[in-house]
């Protein structure tokens, strides 16, 4: 006697793997929770899509219906349907074609396979991605309405992000949704459109200089400081400071390089390389830190000289200790005061360009020595008279860099956000 029953799972994430999980009913028939180890699990909080199990003779068989509860349950309810009536003639659901989450995986990779993607854009799709779908629940792309886009751009500030984050996630799922062949433009109009990407330009934050000084002197360790300076000092980007080795250091010329490196797979933003002046003083506390161990590739690599990904929390634990959390901003309201959002490592790199901009570094040179993508493509030809005419430039660029990085800070003199991003 074959098995004539449909059981409705949903394959969900364990802390043992991927396992199909039975669904258990509210008295009303809809998917109440998941069991998952035995507990209970509300299906907002398991991600995974809902899976029908029947029997084909011994054998198990399992088809996805998506992630929706109601949709799912329909489906399960037509199946067990079909089973208990084998003579009964129910018309086959019409064909669909690919789900989001197929054209998610497809679009992916194809990102992926694309020359010169960063990390950080992939990471920034595969966000926006999970997040879409998680929060829209539908899934065929032509299911898809404007109030899905808009619902998710509101739960993105709901949760406390920022207008100008919102708005990049709206370009990025924009760009996804054509993938799929939405027609964002026909699904929203114009204004609603412009509205989705409005934000207000902020001034560049940047760090006093009593600021650094009490994250310095709050920081514990002789890492953080050397850390710390080096962010403020070079101005250059967190992925960049991570994937430093001492080889990208030059004491002699007394300059710092960015430099890909290929087995970590690490590419400076815009495939450009570029070397900036070291100041003194910093490179001078560099070459004591080399000699508390000459062993390591990495300047600021983790204790087994990996590339450590935990400066943005040690900056904030540090912030913390040294007093200096505002209890204004949203992240403190929201902590008590036990995380500030005025402290972030690209803080430093804004504090560089404002000095240099201050003491009178032009802003192409600025540019340059921040390592922009506008001006970068004319530096990669560089040809031998103007590579040496940049080394000349550099030692003049060192003495500027000397006086502008230990001048006073004035409050007052800001550059554009997306300047010095
Ligand atoms: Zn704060």
């Amino acid at each position: 006697m074959a098995n004539r029953k449909a059981v409705l799972t949903k394959y969900v994430k364990t802390s043992h793997g991927w396992r199909h999980c039975p669904v258990v009913f509210s008295k009303a028939n809809n998917v109440k929770a998941i069991l998952v180890n035995g507990l209970q699990i509300s299906p907002d909080k398991t991600a995974g899509p809902y899976q029908i199990r029947t029997y084909h003779g011994d054998q198990m068989r399992y088809r996805s219906v998506g992630t929706d509860p109601v949709e799912a349950v329909n489906q399960w309810r037509l199946i067990q349907i079909t089973l208990d009536n084998p003579d009964l003639e129910i018309p086959a659901a019409p064909e669909r074609g690919k789900t989001i989450a197929d054209f998610a995986k497809e679009f992916l990779y194809a990102r992926s396979l694309e020359p010169h993607r960063s990390r950080d854009t992939m990471d920034n799709y595969r966000v926006v991605l999970e997040e879409f779908q998680a929060n829209c629940r539908k899934q065929f792309p032509e299911q898809i309405v404007q109030t899905d886009i808009l619902a998710y751009h509101k739960a993105l500030r709901v949760r406390g992000l920022s207008d100008r984050t919102a708005s990049n996630r709206f370009g990025t799922l924009s760009t996804f949704l054509r993938y799929m062949n939405v027609d964002v433009k026909a699904l929203i109009p114009k204004q609603t459109r412009r509205k989705l990407t409005q934000y207000v330009k902020k001034e560049v934050e940047i760090y006093t200089d009593e600021e650094v000084e009490d994250l310095m002197a709050a920081s514990r360790r002789a890492y953080h400081k050397v850390l710390w300076q080096f962010l403020y000092q070079t101005g250059f980007r967190m992925q960049e400071a991570m994937y430093l080795t001492w080889s990208d250091i030059n004491f002699k010329e007394q300059t710092v390089s960015v430099t890909s490196k290929v087995d970590l797979d690490f590419h400076p933003k815009d495939w450009e390389e570029r070397t900036v002046p070291l100041v003194v003083d910093l490179s001078r506390k560099l070459a004591v830190w080399r000699q508390q161990d000459a062993s390591t590739r990495l300047v600021f690599g983790t204790d087994t000289d990996k590339p450590n990904d935990k400066m943005l929390y040690a900056l904030k634990r540090i912030a913390r200790r040294a007093g200096l959390n505002c209890r204004q901003c949203e992240s403190c309201q929201k902590t008590g005061a036990k995380e500030c959002e005025r402290f972030y490592l690209h803080k430093f790199r804004a504090t560089y360009a404002t000095r240099l901009l201050q003491s009178g570094v032009d802003l192409r040179t600025v540019q340059r020595l921040l390592g922009h993508s506008d001006l970068q493509s004319k530096c990669v030809t560089y040809s031998r008279p103007r590579a040496q005419r940049y080394k000349v430039q550099l030692i003049r660029l060192s003495l500027r860099c000397e006086a502008a990085l230990s001048q006073p800070l004035s409050q007052h003199f800001w550059i554009e956000a997306h300047e010095c991003a």
